[in-house]
């Protein structure tokens, strides 16, 4: 089947190339590196699948345009689908899919390096070393035992993340619509209401979707309800985040650490290079400006265990749809997470 995949990079066509190569009727897929939006969607003229990923805007003017065109069949490379407006693609008869799950070790791995990036100052430490200067002035750090750890969102990432904090030896506090026996049963771990999370955790890191009701769930009034220098680790979708709040807590000292893997318009700056632009976000500039703060442009997936993972579920779930055999990745109107 011919697949419009967008937003490509070499490394997701080397990965999905590879997937398509193992099942047995290999699809015609081609490859183009711009975003789908409104203005690209004319390039998947006559595909009946369009292969998407977390920051194409497959709303309804680029979902009406694909329909028209005579696709059918929308796979997302990724497990949030906040990217696209299923409800429409639903009425317009379009089926979506995407990779629930690929590796969430390779996203909580990614928060906890950033915490450690963070309150070790390693990103700090490693430029002076290479600058022959070996003080340690300015790098002290804390110990993450006994620390407390607040999780906003207990789902698979959330849950393997709290395991890791589990052995550093900290104390765990969870967060989530829906409770769940993986959380509970670590050591240590309990359930508390969002209030407490936020006034007990020298930590917070967030592993919920996004969604409506936690569209800005860190807000000026969240950041407020927080212990006084908390460190926030954001690896979920940078729309749970009040950029500028937090910017605010950070002026006034009320967060004192701050590493994020997403940020809330990313999709006008990820994923591209601007090393030789004048990037003009004033907002994310004066973000990334602070030394408390560790920005990477959401890379917490990559691993060549996610990709692998990735491609061969994106394949799998294309030609499920290609035989009509069940489609058991399928995005519905009615989900929730
Ligand atoms: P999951 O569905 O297994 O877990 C999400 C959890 O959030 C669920 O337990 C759900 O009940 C809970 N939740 C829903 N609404 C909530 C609310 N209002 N408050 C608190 N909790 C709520 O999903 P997952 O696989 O653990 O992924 C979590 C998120 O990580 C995804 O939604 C995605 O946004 C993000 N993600 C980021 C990357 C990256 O590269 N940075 C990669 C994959 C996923």
């Amino acid at each position: 089947m011919k697949v419009a995949v967008f937003s490509t990079r070499s490394y997701d066509r080397q990965f999905l190339d590879l997937a398509n190569k193992e099942v047995n009727s290999a699809h015609e897929l081609e490859y183009f590196q711009t975003q789908l939006n409104p203005k690209t969607a004319s390039l998947a003229k006559d595909f009946p699948c369009v292969c998407i990923f977390v920051n194409d805007i497959a709303n309804a003017e680029t979902l009406e345009i694909l329909a028209a065109q005579g696709t059918k069949l929308i796979a997302l490379r990724c497990a949030g689908y906040n990217m696209i407006d299923v409800p429409v693609a639903n009425n317009l008869g379009l089926k979506v899919v995407r990779v629930p799950a690929y590796s969430p070790y390779a996203v909580a791995e990614h928060a906890v390096g950033l915490i450690l990036m963070l309150n070790r100052k390693l990103n700090k430490a490693y430029n002076r070393v290479r600058d022959d200067n070996f003080t340690l002035d300015g790098l002290l750090g804390f110990d993450l035992h006994k620390s407390t750890v607040g999780v906003i969102g207990t789902g698979k990432i959330g849950t393997i993340f709290a395991q890791i904090m589990q052995g550093f030896g900290c104390n765990l506090l969870g967060y989530d619509v829906y409770p769940n026996e993986n959380f509970k049963s670590i050591e240590g771990a309990k359930y508390v209401d969002l209030e407490e999370l936020l006034g007990q955790s020298d930590i917070i890191s967030l592993h919920c979707p996004l969604l409506p009701s936690t569209n800005h769930l860190i807000n000026p009034k969240t950041i407020a309800q927080m212990k006084k220098g908390v460190m926030l680790i954001n690896t979920s979708r940078g729309q749970l985040v009040d950029t500028r709040a937090v910017i605010d807590g950070i002026k006034t000292g009320q967060i004192g650490y701050v590493g994020l893997d997403v940020y809330e318009e990313e999709e006008e700056l990820f994923f591209q290079d601007y090393s030789d632009e004048v990037i003009q976000d004033d907002t994310f500039q004066l973000l990334q400006s602070f030394q408390n703060v560790v920005i990477t442009a959401h890379q917490a997936f990559f691993t060549k265990n996610a990709l692998t993972s990735i491609a061969q579920t994106t394949i799998g779930n294309i030609s499920s749809w290609e035989q009509g055999s069940e489609l058991r990745n399928e995005v519905k109107v009615k989900v929730t997470n």
